[in-house]
């Protein structure tokens, strides 16, 4: 299993997060320029407030909610949330699980600041590039929708495991779930 990714993607939110980072690697501090010289890193050292690595917990349809938001700025024309994803490519169905993300982050500030943020992005670190994700009147919907499947699989305990791109950098990789070795049994 490489940990690289993963190694790269924590030091990078953590040196975009304000955070120290001891002996960074120089593609992270790379990425995290990147991002700063991007026209919506300019965007951000504009703005009237800027909070990185925002801890939330939010009562969504009854049910308590925590999550941390990598990047929210406020400006004249209202709130834009921002998700740095470090991975190289993104394909539909993980693209559709961070637009899901982005949608609760967005309800979360919605909760807030009483409104929908003005605009959701997804920033790729290695691409140079922002993609940004609606908001709207479904926005809820949809994670009312995400929110009732969540509920189903807890209470019918079923959690598959679905091997991917994401067991790069996810934490359970090699502990509670076998991760990338599923795809290649021996
Ligand atoms: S390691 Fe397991 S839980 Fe994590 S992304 Fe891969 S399949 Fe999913």
């Amino acid at each position: 299993m490489s940990t690289g990714a993963r190694a790269l993607g924590d030091a990078v939110h953590r040196l975009l997060g304000g955070l120290p980072v001891e002996n960074p690697p120089a593609e992270a501090l790379a990425l995290r320029d990147g991002f700063l010289e991007s026209s919506l890193g300019r965007e951000m050292a504009a703005a009237r407030r800027v909070e990185r690595e925002f801890d939330f917990l939010f009562h969504f349809e009854g049910t308590l909610l925590r999550g941390i938001i990598d990047l929210w700025f406020a400006d004249a024309g209202g709130v834009t949330l921002v998700d740095y994803k470090t991975g190289r490519s993104i394909g539909d169905s993980l693209f559709a699980a961070y637009t899901d993300q982005l949608r609760f982050y967005a309800l979360a500030l919605e909760a807030l600041t009483g409104r929908l943020p003005r605009r959701a992005c997804l920033y790729l670190l290695h691409q140079g590039r922002t993609v940004e994700v609606a908001l709207g009147e479904e926005t809820r919907a949809r994670c009312r929708a995400v929110l009732g499947e969540w509920k189903r699989a807890q209470e019918e305990d079923e959690w598959p495991p679905r091997p991917g791109v994401p067991c790069e950098w996810c934490s359970f990789e090699g502990g509670a779930c076998p991760g990338r070795a599923l795809l290649d049994p021996l």
